[in-house]
């Protein structure tokens, strides 16, 4: 897929060649340099990669890390900065003006002189938040989805690994933590829902989503972050399992689905409060769709998984299996179309865009293992006491 700029671009061009020979001719020349030149396009694989590598899980350094990269990305200029630098530097030494229009109607409409006609570059370029590569024009843009509470140390190890793989790949991206706000269960599931809609309303031009966990880091640049005709599946080899599939079936972790593929499945289930489910429910949404999971060589999905303890608010959730039964028959509603939350915040910065949300609580309140223990003792008391009483009844 072509960018959009080259696209409009293109459009210009081809406009002009119906008006006259001659206008085309008039394009400004660098323009048309760039439009000529198909190395100005990312390639599908950057030549920039270097495969395996090693995870820096060194926490001394890492604010200050940070602040380097922050400072290297705010002083970088994006491929759509460097050419509207080009040709305003170059109408500016030929004392010209830089005329920008809209549409090609516009241009016909104004009769300028073609030379100068330039689409404005603010309609094409990416907003805070996005980004894009710095010297060619990207055709792959993903954005990544973390859900999100309480684990900053690993959100800071995540950004210093990913931001200089994610630059190597030459793909436009941006990065969206949705954190969710207060102490309810945990839902990995709708947070990732929350993420795709607000990622698009950001942005309407990504053609890719990836779901990831915040603890997982790539261990080789050859991994790339863009999306295929089938939902893939990225996080195949992973440390805590020994660098093997846990099972065939799985589909959590790090997964990658264009907004067609998740739109089609009603994205997510919201019915997962707590740990485990919600990507077996998403694997059957995907089957059940006649999609298949594509997976690439497990020589290059390979990832670490930053060691953790379980996260309080995260506890297994025991109905999880009753829910999975039911997973087909919940998927026309439940999902993407009954997706309701509450923003509290929305920060769109250089090295990621942070939006804070209320999730809501489940529907049926699900017991905590400890709960479950003291609802069980109190029964068992009870029934002692009832047992107690009747006894001194038939005995008076
Ligand atoms: N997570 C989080 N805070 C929590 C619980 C989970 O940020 O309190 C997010 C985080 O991105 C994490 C993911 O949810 O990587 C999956 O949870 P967890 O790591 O506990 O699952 P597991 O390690 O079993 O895959
Ligand atoms: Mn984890």
């Amino acid at each position: 897929m072509v960018s959009d700029e080259i696209q409009l671009q293109n459009l210009l061009l081809s406009s002009s060649q119906s008006v006259t020979d001659h206008a085309r001719q008039k394009i400004h020349p660098i323009t048309q340099q760039i439009l000529e030149s198909g190395s100005h396009i990312c390639p599908l694989i950057s030549g920039t990669l270097v495969g395996p590598l090693k995870v820096n899980e060194d926490l001394t350094t890492l604010d200050e890390d940070l602040k380097i990269l922050e400072s290297e990305f705010k002083a970088r200029t994006s491929v759509h900065s460097n050419l509207a630098h080009r040709v305003k530097k170059s109408l500016e030494e030929k004392d010209e003006k830089l005329i920008t229009v809209n549409t090609i109607e516009e241009l016909q409409k104004a009769q300028v002189n073609y030379t100068n006609a330039y689409f404005p570059l603010s309609n094409v370029e990416p907003p805070v938040g996005v980004v894009t590569p710095g010297n060619c024009y990207p055709h792959r843009r993903t954005a990544i989805v973390i859900p999100y509470r309480n684990r900053s140390e690993h959100l800071k190890v995540f950004l210093r690994h990913l931001h200089p793989i994610l630059l190597r790949q030459d793909i436009e991206y941006g990065i969206y933590v949705i954190n969710q706000v207060g102490n309810g269960k945990f839902n990995r599931a709708k947070l990732l829902n929350v993420g795709f809609s607000e990622a698009l309303q950001h942005y309407n031009k990504y053609d890719c989503v990836i779901f990831h966990d915040v603890d997982l880091l790539p261990e080789d640049d050859r991994n790339i972050y863009t999306c295929s005709s089938q939902p893939k599946h990225m996080s195949i080899a992973v440390n805590i399992f020994d660098y093997k599939l846990p099972y065939n079936d799985i589909f959590g972790g790090v997964t990658a689905l264009t907004p067609a593929q998740f739109q089609l499945v009603n994205g997510y289930s919201n019915e997962y409060w707590g740990w485990g489910g919600e990507d077996d429910d998403m694997y059957k949404r995907i089957r059940y769709n006649c999609m298949s999971i594509l997976r690439i060589s497990e020589e290059h999905a390979r990832y670490l998984m930053v060691r953790h303890h379980k996260d309080k608010g995260n506890e297994i959730m025991p109905e999880r299996f009753t829910l999975l039964k039911a997973s087909l028959n919940r998927q026309p509603y439940d999902g993407l179309k009954s997706l309701n939350y509450t923003v509290h915040n929305r920060m769109f910065g250089v090295l990621y865009n942070n939006i804070s949300v209320s999730i809501g609580e489940p529907l049926v309140k699900t017991m905590t293992q400890e709960e479950q223990a003291v609802h069980f003792g109190i029964g068992i008391v009870g029934i002692f006491i009832i047992y107690i009483l009747l006894f001194k009844r038939t005995c008076s």
